[in-house]
């Protein structure tokens, strides 16, 4: 199976290096020439517990040289889905699949515009890792991968998908309800990320201050809300499932934070953006997710 990763930051380093490490066919495309040209010529360079090992990656800016893939999957940033979908057709063919395993809502949506809704397949992923330079990553988290059939059907390329996976050493499950999985996720980023971006705070510390603690069930609660009312089906206590995810990444700063902190667009608009924009299709008012959207606004706008 061919797999071409477009987005080969943290995340797309992370899933094609352990990829290739075990023996897939793997190409990484990048619009970060030095990145790729680091890639080519010294390998990826992926850290983990104290400890780097090199991997070697076919790596390309261009994905016009590739030929054709069986996989394409999507790291990059929400906010350039559009753009690396349209830089990806060539890569197409009968039965090419394409994934996302990025954050957030929406992505699926803009997948489809341009591809037929019947060759996409969506995932969410618990792995974690941070870029640390031009052909650098430390792998930072070891969270389950699912994948899943938008029609929740398991399918025999979603369980080659899962295997190719599995065989990597990506704890992964297949879904039949992966929407539910995309929802469930989205939670803990409405709770945590814009909150503890402008805050400055750390993960865990959210969960100490009475008044972040406060805004985060506000901020969760109308995503659940707006998620019960679009038929996602939730079990048990969501909230607490959000507090163990801060609990349990106490020390980490959020994504949204390390962008805020080094003043980069953030992914607002898929995370309590998109509740919003969900929300108001259903009428239902989210004035927590509204006003913490307008605030990140202004500030990416003051960058
Ligand atoms: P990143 O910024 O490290 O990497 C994104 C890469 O995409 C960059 O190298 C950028 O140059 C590249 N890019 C931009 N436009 C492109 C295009 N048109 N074609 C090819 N490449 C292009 O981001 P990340 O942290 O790896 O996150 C990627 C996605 O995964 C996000 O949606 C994020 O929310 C999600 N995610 C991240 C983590 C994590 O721990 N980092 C965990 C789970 C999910």
């Amino acid at each position: 199976m061919k797999t071409v990763i477009v987005g080969a930051g943290a995340m797309g380093g992370l899933f094609g290096g352990v990829l290739s490490l075990s023996g897939e066919e793997v190409w990484l495309v990048d619009i970060w020439k030095e990145h790729i040209d680091t890639i080519r010529t010294k390998g990826l360079a992926i850290e983990e517990k104290g400890k780097t090992e090199t991997i070697s990656v076919n790596a390309t800016t261009n994905p016009q040289t590739i030929g054709k893939a069986d996989l394409v999957l999507y790291f990059v940033k929400t906010y350039h889905t559009e753009k690396a979908v349209t830089d990806s057709l060539v890569l197409e063919k009968e039965d090419t699949v394409f994934l996302t395993l990025q954050n957030g809502l929406g992505n699926e949506e803009t997948i489809c515009k341009q591809v037929d809704r019947k060759k996409v397949v969506l995932g969410v992923t618990g792995q974690g890792a941070t870029l640390l330079g031009s052909g650098r990553i430390r792998h930072a988290g070891w969270g389950k991968t699912y994948v899943g059939e938008l029609d929740g059907r398991i399918t025999e390329r979603i369980d080659r998908i899962f295997r190719m996976f599995l065989k990597a050493g990506i704890e992964t499950e297949i879904s039949s309800h992966i929407h539910d999985l995309v929802w469930e996720k989205l939670f803990v980023n409405v709770g945590l990320n814009a909150l503890a971006g402008m805050t400055g705070l750390k993960n865990g510390q959210v969960l100490d201050f009475p008044e972040t603690l406060r805004l985060m069930e506000a901020l969760v609660n109308e995503a659940i809300e707006v998620a019960r009312r679009k038929g996602i089906r939730i079990e048990g206590n969501p909230m607490d499932r959000v507090r163990a995810v801060i609990e349990a990444t106490r020390e980490n700063r959020c994504s949204m934070g390390q962008d805020l902190d080094r003043k980069r667009r953030t992914e607002i608009d898929a995370i309590n953006g998109a509740v919003v924009r969900e929300a108001e299709r259903l009428g239902i008012p989210v004035p927590y997710n509204r006003m913490i959207t307008d605030l990140i606004k202004v500030i990416e706008k003051r960058f």
